[in-house]
């Protein structure tokens, strides 16, 4: 009896070889992936387990996130507070926190809990550079920064900042202005021994000036490339698909059930597909509920025995079907490869993406994290 639908599996090797890569643009920088939305996908406390050895340290989006880590490495909280002041207490008796902070309020509580835990608790202040996402605008950053410095009970780490537009263009002006103002606000600040972050992946793959004291790549620690001027970047300094980054999840079924399908009978809901020829059908037990785009209805393919199989008719939400006709003695025990190789083949986050008219990044952050993990 199956007791899973679909297992995602995740390379130990292609994890190692992604900070090896990444580490060699900053060696001085300390290495802060980006688990956030579940190590975007990836399932967070599996990924903890493979790369704590390797890593100084995890960016995550808000509090309850770093709950769920299992590390004595400092997590940084990239986004927001979402846990009562009691919880934050309990949180910070084990971990070690590292807060970006852009209000007065947030301060004042985190010093409140400060006192409370009786340790002092370090802040970075995020600078509002041109993104218009979270962040203070320079003067307010500098004073709130001077206000943290005040404090006893707080430790005022440095400034953060994170860029609008590397990923959509090859013209950095936009970036190198953000980079302007951001190195204004830390020559005003004129404290010594203050950090500075703002590496995304493609900041930290393109421009020198951003490998700082922190680095907090995401999308590449995972195996992929945010953007297409990166990979050519990296090719013309010789990196390639065999000596570059290598995506580390898998993500493989089996079908539920095979069967024949007439000429001219449909398939799916909305009779979207017509069979023109008798074929054979592979039934498999993922959908939408699982992270499988609804878009890739008569459009998307998955890969049975090095073969391509054409997804047909629509996704539902917990089922789909290929058609398997051209596969060889093909039964319910065959892998179904959903991101992964097989064969000579490969369909990667970015294969999907491109059928679907997203990004590599909401592929893989739309898994579902009940889908059962496997560390290869
Ligand atoms: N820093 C911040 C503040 C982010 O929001 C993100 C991702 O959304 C990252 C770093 C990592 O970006 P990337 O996945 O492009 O490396």
């Amino acid at each position: 009896m199956k007791l899973t639908s679909s297992t995602i599996y995740l390379s130990k090797k292609a994890f190692l070889n992604n900070i090896r890569f990444l580490k060699s643009f900053a060696p001085n920088s300390k290495f802060f992936p980006v688990v956030k939305s579940n190590a975007y996908g990836h399932g967070l406390k599996e990924v903890v387990s493979i790369v704590d050895d390797y890593v100084d340290g995890y960016c995550v989006h808000s509090t309850d996130e770093a709950l769920e880590i299992n590390t004595n490495n400092p997590i940084l909280i990239l986004g927001h507070i979402n846990k009562s002041e009691k919880e934050l207490i309990e949180i910070l008796k084990t971990k070690e926190l590292y807060f970006t902070v852009y209000s007065e309020q947030t301060v004042d509580l985190l010093e409140k809990i400060a006192g409370k835990v009786n340790k002092k608790i370090s802040l970075f202040v995020k600078v509002e550079t041109g993104t218009h996402r979270l962040g203070l605008d320079e003067k307010d950053a500098l004073s709130l920064a001077e206000r943290i410095e005040k404090s006893n009970l707080l430790n005022f780490s440095g400034f953060s900042t994170h860029f609008a537009n590397i990923e959509d263009t090859t013209d950095h002006s936009f970036a190198k202005k953000q980079m302007e103002i951001f190195n204004r606000v830390i020559g005003e600040f004129n404290q010594k021994g203050v950090y500075k972050h703002n590496a995304c992946s493609a900041a930290l793959m393109l421009f020198e000036e951003t490998r700082t004291e922190i680095v907090r790549p995401g999308i590449s620690f995972y195996g992929y490339y945010p953007s297409r001027e990166t990979i050519v970047s990296l090719n013309s300094k010789g990196y390639n698909r065999k000596n570059g980054l290598k995506p580390a999840l898998s993500w493989i079924t089996k079908p539920l059930q095979i069967k024949k399908v007439k000429a001219g009978e449909y398939i799916g809901y909305g009779l979207t597909y017509r069979a023109n020829r008798d074929m054979v059908i592979a039934v498999l037990p993922v959908g939408y509920s699982d992270g499988y785009d609804r878009g890739l209805s008569n459009n998307g393919f998955v890969l049975v025995e090095g073969k391509r199989c054409p997804v047909v008719g629509r996704v539902c939400m917990n089922l789909f079907m290929v058609d398997v006709t051209h596969v060889e003695r093909v039964s319910v025990d065959d892998d179904v490869v959903l991101i992964g190789k097989s064969g000579e083949e490969e369909i990667t986050a970015d294969t999907l993406a491109s059928l679907t008219g997203t990004i590599n990044y909401e592929v893989i952050a739309r898994l579902n994290p009940y889908i059962q993990k496997k560390i290869i």
